[in-house]
């Protein structure tokens, strides 16, 4: 679908559940995608895109903002600790703040920096073995580390279970989110942003439905 395809049914879903225009923010997650497919949403005017590995990133966008300008990018995949600093000099979010070490290093590296991308925190809603994010239960006791340390944590980011309905992982997250007065909510991709948005979405994350099937 185009991009104006896409920010329509973001604008819809908006409607439909009774929140302002504009606030739910787009990603457009460009990971793994051909070039050819992401200049054309550049050139549209589109300037948040989002990426899962560090290297990917640091090959494709500084190139891009060369020529396009500002363009903010953010990290929605898995981040080792070795790769920090490059991933705080190069994205301006990180969604994937999902254990006590990685806060460490990157208050840490903010200190030395003296700047630090905005922050969510990734939590395992399914508690799925194999799916990184902090468990639910451990959320609370987390996010009050993380604002220990100083650390700009403005939202929570989740990737539900697969063979589940999403809502009920979107409103899990919403309400752990309330609790804790965090605002943003990443949540949502190509299969079910529009009942993201329902359950309070701020950021969803469209890859495929926007520029088609990865490689
Ligand atoms: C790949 C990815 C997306 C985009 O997925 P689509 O189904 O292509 O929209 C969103 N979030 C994360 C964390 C991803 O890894």
């Amino acid at each position: 679908m185009s991009l104006t395809d896409i920010t329509t049914r973001v604008a819809r879903a908006e409607a439909a559940a009774g929140r302002p225009g504009g606030s739910v923010r787009l990603i457009a997650v460009s990971k793994e995608q051909p070039h050819d497919r992401v200049l054309p949403v550049l050139r549209a005017g589109h300037r948040l895109f989002g990426e899962n590995r560090v290297q990917e990133a640091a090959d494709k966008w500084p190139g891009w903002r060369d020529e396009f300008g500002p363009v903010d990018v953010h990290l929605l995949g898995p981040l080792q600790s070795n790769k920090a600093r490059t991933a705080m000099e190069l994205f301006q979010a990180i969604h994937s703040l999902d254990r006590p070490k990685l806060a460490r290093t990157l208050a840490r590296l903010a200190q030395e920096l003296g700047q630090c991308p905005a922050l969510f925190i990734q939590v395992n809603t399914g508690a799925e073995p194999q799916k990184a994010g902090i468990l639910p239960d451990d959320a609370d006791n987390f996010i009050a580390e993380c604002r220990a340390l100083d650390l700009p944590v403005i939202g929570l980011m989740c990737i539900p279970p697969v063979d589940e309905d999403p809502a009920t992982h979107f409103t899990a997250l919403a309400q752990i989110g309330a609790r804790n007065g965090l605002d943003a909510l990443s949540m949502g991709m190509s299969d079910d942003f529009e009942t993201a948005i329902a359950m309070g979405a701020t950021h969803v994350r469209v890859g495929s439905a926007l520029f088609g099937a990865r490689r």
